[in-house]
């Protein structure tokens, strides 16, 4: 039995996009969890504090066996495990952000997760690189994902070679 969940990957301290291709791998080689499609890395400005390094953003495709607050916990312990430290300022720098977007087509909202993730609908850098790999997705209570991309500005976020 496996659920198909979308993450949405992010950093902008250091090397950026080997440890989200690190991550990436220690994810897929995670018991109950096997990566089925990735994004390219995007360039994107900083939300929320603006006076930061620009992220690069990505976002996977995976199958898992795991419930939401497995599959969370998972993540949570992988941004630990790349260095990630949490000083308390939100939506400041960090070495990996790894937020569960959707999972399958659940809706959560409890103290620990909500699903889909409330803040998809207004953020460019989650829904270009989402549109690579689930264009045609549903997430409940916001839209189709490329209906949602169409309404916001992406023009500052930079698809990588
Ligand atoms: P944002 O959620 O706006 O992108 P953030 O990623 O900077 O902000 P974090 O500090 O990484 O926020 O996460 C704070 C907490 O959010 C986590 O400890 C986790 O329990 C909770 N959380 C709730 N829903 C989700 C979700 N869908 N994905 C990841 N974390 C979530
Ligand atoms: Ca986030
Ligand atoms: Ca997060």
């Amino acid at each position: 039995m496996s659920v198909v969940a979308l993450i949405g990957l992010g950093g902008n301290l250091g090397d950026v996009r080997s440890r989200l291709d690190a991550a990436i791998d220690a994810l897929d080689a995670t018991s109950g969890i096997r990566v089925v499609a990735r994004s390219r890395f995007y360039r994107t400005p900083p939300w929320g504090h603006v006076d930061q390094p620009d992220f690069i953003n990505a976002a996977i495709a995976v199958e898992t066996a795991l419930g939401a607050h497995g599959l969370l916990d998972t993540l949570l312990a992988t941004e630990r495990a790349f260095g990630r430290v949490r000083d308390g300022e939100r939506w400041g720098p960090r070495t990996l952000d790894l937020d569960l977007l959707a999972y399958g087509d659940e809706v959560i909202d409890d103290e620990r997760l909500a699903v889909p993730h409330p803040r998809i609908a207004e953020r460019a850098f989650v829904l270009l690189p989402l549109a690579d790999i689930a264009p045609e997705a549903v997430l409940p209570g916001q839209g189709r994902v490329t209906d949602l991309l169409a309404r916001v500005n992406a023009a500052e976020c930079i698809p990588l070679a």
